[in-house]
Parts: structure tokens; C-alpha cells; sequence
């Protein structure tokens, strides 16, 4: 294996099939404040384009397990491997990803924190800062474990790419699979939500009880702005929507740069899934909603109205 400089940051390559999802790029934007990235490639081979693209954002290496890492157990015992001079690991905080990086560290001894919002070194020691309690508190977190095992929120650090960026060289690692105790049959996607992943997305625009189930304004909303479309639980559960779209307590928590919630009254079960958003904007025609408390924008009117006016006025600055 060739060899980088000290301070490995493995940083775990989050994808669909060949497309690299975008928090891995500000995952490899933040591993590169803590050390020399490696970014670490789980399953098939990558393409010269998505080899190119980890260099882009700082990863001086790939390093390639092929293997069926569907199982989490694997998965750790494969970013164990791969990155086995690293001191810092860095993964996007996905559920599966959260037990890999449990795993991981019981593998390794590792401290680890998931959900991060950032990460620096103090002292010779990785902190992290996290919102918890349903974003209620902001938490500052050291490890101190010699290895650090981060999971990083998604849209929580601005991806940046580095000027004329070396093509990384591309490692495999070798790799026995453990011997697990389940056996992955078999496995197929639940067919995507419309456009951009909910908890990845820049934006996310949701409607709740006041869209009456009509979701159409929302969707265009949330397409003209790249975003994803979210809900609260009564709108899944009155099954206007379905429920892999409901943001929240029980169901995804986000923190894209743009939330807007339309017809929601910001119910702290709501709240806790949505409030460490960037930017909030907030349309409710109650204008005591609790929405408009965690607001940064809010306008009281019925969604039907100010949606329309919302999405002609964008597509007349944009011309189009
Ligand atoms: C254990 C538990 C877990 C839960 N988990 C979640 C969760 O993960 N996610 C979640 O969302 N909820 C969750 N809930 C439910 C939560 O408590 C609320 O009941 C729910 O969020 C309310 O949804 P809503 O805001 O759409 O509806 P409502 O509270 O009924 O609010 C509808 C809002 O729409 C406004 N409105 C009506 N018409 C219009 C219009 N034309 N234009 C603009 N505004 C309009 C109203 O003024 C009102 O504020 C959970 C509850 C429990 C007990």
C-alpha cells in the first residue's frame, strides 16, 4: 500500500451505485482540517471520473474493499482494514452508517460520536460539536481515545473543492470478510422518493395538516429550489404522503441550509427533526403557530396563496 502522511482521515465514500452522494464531498472537505484524507470505497470498483471527483475534494488516496458490505458488521471489519493507520474516521451519520461506526469502534477501541454538526483538533484531541434533546442543546464533545470516529451530519459543512487537485492514486486493500451471523439474501432499494434524498438535501420544503393532502404546490416548490419534498407525521399518517417523506422525531431528521414548512404547526415531535436547519421559513395561517417561534422567516397566510406568489416571483428573477 502506498503511503500517506500522518495523520490518516479515512473517510468512508457514501454513493448510489457509482454516484457519489454529495455529504461524502463535505465529509472530505472537514476530514481535510484534521489530517491528510483517504477516502475509503466499500463494494465494486470506482469509476476514473468518481476517483477524480474524491480528489477534487481533498482525498489523496481511495482505497478499495470489494466486498458485500450490506451487513454492518462487515462493513465495520472493511473500514477497519481500510483504514488501519488512520486516526480519525469520518462517515456520514446515516442510520447503517451509525452502527458501522459503532461497530467500528468496538473493533478498534475508538471513541466515537455520531450526528456531529463539525469537528476540529484541540489539543491533540478531536471535538465535535452536536445538537441533542431534539435540537434543544448544543453540545461540544472531546474524544479521548488516540482514534476518533466521527459521523457527520449531512449539509453541515460547506464542500469545497481544491484548486488543480492531484488525481488520487487508487489502493486495494486486502480483505477477508468475517464470518457473520446473518446471511444478506436479499436486498433492493425501496423505490427513491422523488428527486434529492431527503436527509441529504440543501433544501427541504414540507407540508403538514394545512396542505388538506395536496401536495402539488409542495413539490413544485421544493423542484424549483433542488430540493426534497418532507412532511409532518399527521400527513403521512393520513397517508397524503408516504411515510419514508415525514421528517421529525419518528421520522428523518435534516438539517438542510433552506427548511420551509407549509401547513405545519411545529409540534416539538416536528421540531426535533427540522429546527438545527439552517435557514427556517415558516407558512402558517395561525399566527400564534409554535412554527414561527424557531422561525427565521415566517409569513401568515394560507400556503395556497403564498406558495403561488412564492414560486412565480423565483421564476421571474430567474427569468424563467
Ligand atoms: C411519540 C410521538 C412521535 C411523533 N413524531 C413525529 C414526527 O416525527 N414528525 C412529526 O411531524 N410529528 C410527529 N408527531 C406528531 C406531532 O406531535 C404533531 O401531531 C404533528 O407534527 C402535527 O402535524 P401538523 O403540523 O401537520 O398538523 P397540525 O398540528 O394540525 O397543524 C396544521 C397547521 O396547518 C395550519 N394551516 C391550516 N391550513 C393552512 C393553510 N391553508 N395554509 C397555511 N397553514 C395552514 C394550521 O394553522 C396549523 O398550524 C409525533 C407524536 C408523538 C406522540
Amino acid at each position: 500500500m502506498s503511503s500517506v502522511d500522518a495523520n490518516t482521515v479515512a473517510v468512508l465514500v457514501e454513493r448510489h451505485g457509482d454516484h457519489i452522494a454529495s455529504p461524502t464531498f463535505e465529509a472530505l472537505t472537514l476530514a481535510d482540517t484534521l489530517g491528510t484524507p483517504v477516502a475509503v470505497w466499500l463494494g465494486g470498483t470506482p469509476s476514473p471520473e468518481a476517483v477524480q471527483q474524491l480528489g477534487d475534494y481533498g482525498a489523496v488516496q481511495v482505497r478499495v474493499i470489494d466486498a458485500d458490505v450490506r451487513i454492518p458488521s462487515v462493513g465495520a471489519a472493511a473500514l477497519a482494514a481500510a483504514g488501519h493507520d488512520a486516526e480519525v474516521f469520518v462517515v456520514v451519520s446515516t442510520f447503517v452508517n451509525k452502527e458501522i461506526a459503532t461497530r467500528l469502534a468496538m473493533l478498534t477501541g475508538a471513541g466515537v460520536v455520531v450526528d456531529a454538526a463539525g469537528a476540529e483538533v484541540v489539543d491533540g484531541h478531536v471535538e465535535t460539536t452536536q445538537t441533542v434533546f431534539a435540537a434543544t442543546w448544543n453540545v461540544r464533545t472531546r474524544v479521548n481515545r488516540d482514534v476518533a470516529i466521527v459521523g457527520v451530519r449531512p449539509n453541515t459543512t460547506q464542500a469545497v473543492v481544491i484548486e488543480d487537485a492531484a488525481l488520487p492514486a487508487v489502493v486495494e486493500v486486502p480483505f477477508e470478510a468475517p464470518v457473520t451471523r446473518e446471511t444478506l439474501v436479499h436486498a433492493e432499494p425501496v423505490k427513491a422518493s422523488d428527486g434529492v434524498p431527503l436527509a441529504e438535501a440543501p433544501v427541504v420544503v414540507s407540508g403538514g395538516r394545512g396542505t388538506g393532502g395536496d401536495y402539488a404546490l409542495i413539490r413544485e416548490f421544493a423542484e424549483l429550489l433542488g430540493g426534497a419534498v418532507g412532511a409532518s407525521r399527521d400527513a403521512t399518517d393520513e397517508g397524503w404522503i408516504s411515510h419514508e417523506h415525514m421528517v421529525g422525531q419518528t421520522g428523518t431528521t435534516v438539517t438542510p441550509a433552506l427548511y420551509v414548512a407549509a401547513g405545519i404547526s411545529g409540534a416539538v415531535h416536528h421540531r426535533g427533526g427540522m429546527q438545527a436547519s439552517g435557514t427556517i421559513v415558516a407558512v402558517n395561517l395561525d399566527p400564534d403557530a409554535p412554527i414561527f417561534e424557531i422561525s427565521d422567516f415566517g409569513v401568515v397566510g394560507s400556503l395556497f396563496d403564498v406558495l403561488p406568489d412564492a414560486i412565480a416571483r423565483i421564476r421571474q428573477v430567474r427569468g424563467a
